[in-house]
């Protein structure tokens, strides 16, 4: 028999393209004695109750993105994960979570406070942390940057189709030589006559293979500060492609764009950026959404091991009856209350006008380092399972090189 290789549908094929293999067993049935992620287990791991610190408006919305969440999102993640492929049937559905436009007033954006955007987009990523990536470069990127630098005419015209998910946004800051660094990018403007032209290269921009509205940042070739463009998906000259073979947050689509003097007309520059510091509300507030997604992380990790221990038996007992797993479970859910407590407090503190970029990068930084905590030791938990998708551990296992920034969270001027 010749060699073998892998055949679609989970099937194994040899060389004359012969089946060799039966499709893989549905994971129910194929380990009948734990329930897989895509029934998202109960919410157990907020256990000192964050609700009471909570507005009753805050905890409405948090009560509905759970529910949304559960219920349209976890179904489907496994398979679009293992495909890297973006569910753009889901979009609707992520729509009625009601998030996108996050703090924004007016323009059709929901106007929540900073609160209750982080707390939701906590419990998206509590599901599925590829999901709350889409949703924080949309909203807390690309639809921020708009609604804080941009004209009233760019309010109107862009923010209440983005607002609804009819229009798709993504936020370019990052080039393949520019990361940590991010302030000293090369791409350029140069001014010509009824616009700008737009030159250079960015990488790891999260939707931009499908986004419709581009914010594109570039270095001004006269006055050589950072400004901002928008940009249009199918503009001449622009290129999208997808950066393969990536092993996390697998379902996000992040590209490579090529700008090969894309012309860009005036009324499409975002007027109020003018240096690297006009982007620093927006990556402030930013900051704060993402030192929420490692929570909502560990909070998902933590209620499926919960529910798996449970369930799953070993020696004649559920694993969760043996002490060395229980101690496991005490450090993660003692990490998740700290986590939860921490994030409330940046929250607080943006809120009041006292949060300063230390407050928020330290936050980013500690949650993270905490969170790989809580996967490693819920990958531990899940033995074999562990590594599969369909018991969520895995998916959360891989993400880590999304945070790496936050290892130099006072000198980094990335998002
Ligand atoms: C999944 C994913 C999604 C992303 N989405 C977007 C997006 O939508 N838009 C966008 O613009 N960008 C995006 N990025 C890019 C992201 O902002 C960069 O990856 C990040 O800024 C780090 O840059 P780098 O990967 O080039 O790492 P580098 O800057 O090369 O850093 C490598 C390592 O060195 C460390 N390091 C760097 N400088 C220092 C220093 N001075 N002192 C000590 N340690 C240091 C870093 O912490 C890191 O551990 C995304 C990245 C990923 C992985």
């Amino acid at each position: 028999m010749g060699s073998l290789r892998g055949g679609s549908g989970g099937e194994g094929r040899n060389e004359d393209g012969g089946k060799v293999g039966l499709p893989a067993l549905e994971v129910a049935l194929a380990f009948p004695q734990a329930t897989p992620a895509s029934l998202f287990p109960p919410a157990v791991s907020d256990y000192y109750q964050l609700d009471d610190l909570l507005t009753n408006e805050e905890k409405a919305l948090r009560k509905k993105v759970r529910a949304i969440s559960e219920k349209e999102i976890a179904p489907i993640m496994t398979e679009y994960w293992e495909k890297a492929e973006f569910p753009f049937h889901a979009i609707p559905k992520l729509a009625t979570l009601g998030l996108a436009g996050s703090t924004t007033k007016g323009y059709g954006c929901p106007g929540l406070s900073l609160t209750a955007s982080a707390v939701s987009i906590a419990e998206v990523a509590r599901v599925d942390a590829s999901c709350s990536t889409f949703i924080l470069v949309h909203s807390s990127l690309a639809m921020s940057t708009i609604a804080l630098c941009g004209s009233e005419a760019q309010k109107q015209k862009y923010l209440p189709s983005l607002a609804q998910f009819k229009t798709v946004g993504c936020w370019a800051l990052t080039e393949p030589d520019y990361g940590s660094d991010a302030s000293s990018l090369k791409t350029s403007a140069t001014k010509v006559p009824g616009g700008w032209q737009l030159d250079g290269q960015k990488r790891w921009i999260g939707n931009s293979t499908f986004a419709d509205v581009l914010v594109i940042l570039a270095r001004n070739a006269d006055t050589k500060q950072l400004n901002g463009f928008i940009v249009k998906k199918g503009a001449p000259g622009l290129r999208a492609t997808k950066i393969q073979n990536k092993i996390g947050l697998r379902m996000v689509q992040n590209g490579d764009i090529l700008l090969n003097k894309v012309f860009v007309p005036e009324e499409d520059r975002l007027t109020g950026i003018n240096s690297f510091q006009d982007i620093s509300k927006v990556l402030a507030m930013s900051r704060i959404m993402v030192a929420w997604q490692p929570i909502g992380i560990s909070m998902g990790v933590y209620d499926m091991c919960h529910r798996y221990l449970k369930e799953r038996k070993q020696f004649g007992a559920p694993l969760a009856a043996f002490q060395l797993n229980q101690e496991k479970l005490v450090r993660m859910l003692g990490n998740i209350q700290a986590m939860l407590l921490v994030g409330w407090r940046l929250c607080k503190l943006y809120e009041s006008g006292k949060m300063t970029p230390g407050h928020a990068s330290l936050g980013k930084a500690w949650t993270s380092s905490k969170s790989r905590e809580v996967v490693s030791l819920g990958r531990e938990l899940l033995g074999g399972n562990g590594i599969l998708a369909d018991f969520l551990v895995a998916k959360r296992s891989a993400i880590w090189s999304r945070f790496t920034r936050m290892r130099a969270p006072m000198t980094s001027t990335a998002w």
